[in-house]
């Protein structure tokens, strides 16, 4: 989506809204909420200044049962815009404006979705799960532990100490001692 700019940018310190109640899809993400966007565009000396919060919620698999589950996300942004043909760009042919954390913009037009394509990926969990006390897998049956008990019984750990004491009893008993 292209947001029309040249209003704001007539004078310092104007700023306009967007509001969307229902963005729409986001590539790359399985939205299972209309992704609420509610972001203010500022014109602050030659920026544009992007703040505001995307509310959402994203399917995601668990990182300890596997299971299918719905994160709520909450993001709150702050991005910054310089035209495309800006002096505080750096210049030269190495130069890349996405390693700079800013973006750019042409003709008084805003690309917005990158914007919030790239905040609502940087705010997914590294270790998503689907609830606190999630219990997993069986290590051993691969039962979802959450669902059901399996049988698998969990292996005593004998301190290796103790199981050389108990060898030496045994042989005790039996009289090889
Ligand atoms: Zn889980
Ligand atoms: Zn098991």
């Amino acid at each position: 989506m292209k947001i029309n700019v040249s209003e704001i940018r007539r004078s310092h310190g104007l700023s306009q809204k967007l509001r969307l109640e229902d963005w729409g899809s986001v590539a790359e993400l399985e939205l299972t909420a209309p992704l609420e966007v509610d972001l203010k565009l500022t014109h602050v000396g030659s920026r544009i200044l992007v703040e505001g919060t995307l509310q959402t919620r994203v399917r995601l698999a668990c990182s300890r049962c596997a299971g299918d589950y719905d994160e709520p996300l909450e993001v709150r942004v702050e991005e910054q815009f310089l035209p495309h043909d800006s002096p505080e760009l750096p210049q030269g042919e190495e130069f890349e404006v996405e390693q700079l954390c800013i973006f750019t913009y042409e003709n008084d037009l805003i690309e917005i979705d990158e914007v919030i394509r790239q905040n609502l990926v940087a705010s997914l969990p590294c270790r998503p799960l689907c609830a606190e006390a999630c219990k997993g897998l069986c290590s051993q049956c691969g039962a979802n532990l959450n669902e059901m008990a399996c049988k698998c019984e969990v292996e005593p750990r004998i301190d290796p100490r103790w199981g050389a004491l108990a060898e030496l009893h045994d042989r005790a008993q039996s009289g090889t001692v």
